[in-house]
């Protein structure tokens, strides 16, 4: 474990991915957080639809997953983005795997196979790496309260 002088290393979702980006609550701009969290994706949904902020998540998803042009470039957009926050991770660390815990896991079938896709097929990575596990946590939403994700 790294030990930093103020405790606040690691903080993933605040790196730029984008540079003059959206505005973050961090301060910062252009945060990885800002474009490739589920919070900031169904927001894009309801945004995008004219949905209120009590579409369920799984109406929201279903929406997604419709195949229209509309929740295609939504769902393109998000995986492109997570994409280049996770293969930055890749470049940075050369993890054995990536495990995504939150919302992310209840929707694999959407996400997990078109993003191992753009992480493997797309160049993202510097050394093109094609045998980092891309898996969903087991504790789903509770992965980052317990800390672990656990593998499926
Ligand atoms: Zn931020």
């Amino acid at each position: 474990m790294l030990k930093t002088k103020h405790g606040s290393a690691f903080e993933l979702g605040h790196m730029t991915i984008e540079k003059d980006g959206i505005q973050c609550t961090c301060g910062k701009k252009g945060c990885f957080e800002r474009y490739a969290s589920m919070r900031v994706l169904k927001e894009n949904i309801r945004k995008e639809y004219g949905l209120g902020q009590d579409t369920h998540s799984r109406e929201l998803m279903q929406i997604l997953g419709n195949g229209s042009l509309l929740s295609n470039t939504l769902l393109e957009e998000y995986l492109n983005n997570l994409k280049i926050g996770i293969a930055n991770l890749i470049d940075l660390f050369e993890p054995e795997a990536i495990c995504i815990g939150g919302s992310f896991a209840y929707y694999e079938n959407l996400f997990l196979e078109p993003l191992k896709q753009k992480i493997y097929a797309e160049h993202a990575t510097f050394n093109e790496r094609k045998d980092i596990d891309i898996l969903t946590a087991k504790m789903q939403n509770n992965a980052g309260i317990v800390g672990a994700c656990m593998i499926n």
